[in-house]
């Protein structure tokens, strides 16, 4: 169902918004029982470097009238948040978190070691923990491995990947690096 959410309603998006010179990340917000898909949201950093795809999938969820509480809801990310969305995902409330793409792939497939440098330089840390007061994150690859149909998941997660990997990403300048 995350998957299917992926495809469907985040990607669209994402191909919209990479056209304007965004990058390739993107937030989803569903519903935890149902699994409706609430809010999408996509990179912005056109408009404004910090409108990072979770940060858009944030402002858009609490721009929705009668929105469900954060914690009756499941955040995905299509890749592993940076310091600032993963704080932003915490301060908003949201508690358990779907992500497809993780760090190591963040940063060599999409050449982007700005999360981490982050983490390290201003933080000190290796990256964010998967378990903590705030929120548990769990890996969609790591969990469809556990799952029966392991093999038809993981078929499914590397199409969205290829779909990813499709996706023209134009040069941007990062701070610090
Ligand atoms: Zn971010």
């Amino acid at each position: 169902m995350i998957l299917d959410a992926i495809r469907d309603d985040l990607l669209p998006l994402t191909e919209k918004m990479v056209a304007r010179g965004n990058h390739v990340f993107g937030g989803l917000v569903l519903d935890k029982k149902s699994l409706r898909v609430i809010t999408a949201g996509s990179n912005d950093r056109v408009e404004n470097p910090i409108y990072h795809g979770e940060i858009d999938t944030i402002r858009r969820f609490f721009a929705e009238a009668n929105h469900p509480a954060p914690s009756e809801c499941i955040f995905v990310a299509s890749h592993d948040p940076c310091p600032m969305c993963i704080s932003a995902i915490s301060w908003a409330g949201f508690r358990e978190i779907w992500v497809l793409f993780g760090y190591k792939e963040v940063k060599d497939k999409y050449d982007m070691p700005v999360d981490l440098t982050m983490y390290k330089e201003v933080f000190r840390a290796p990256g964010a923990t998967d378990e903590n007061l705030f929120y548990r994150k769990y890996y969609l690859k790591e969990e469809a491995e556990k799952q029966e149909d392991a093999r038809e998941l993981l078929k499914e997660i590397e199409e969205l990947e290829a779909l990813y990997d499709a996706l023209p990403v134009q040069p941007f300048s990062y701070p610090g690096m």
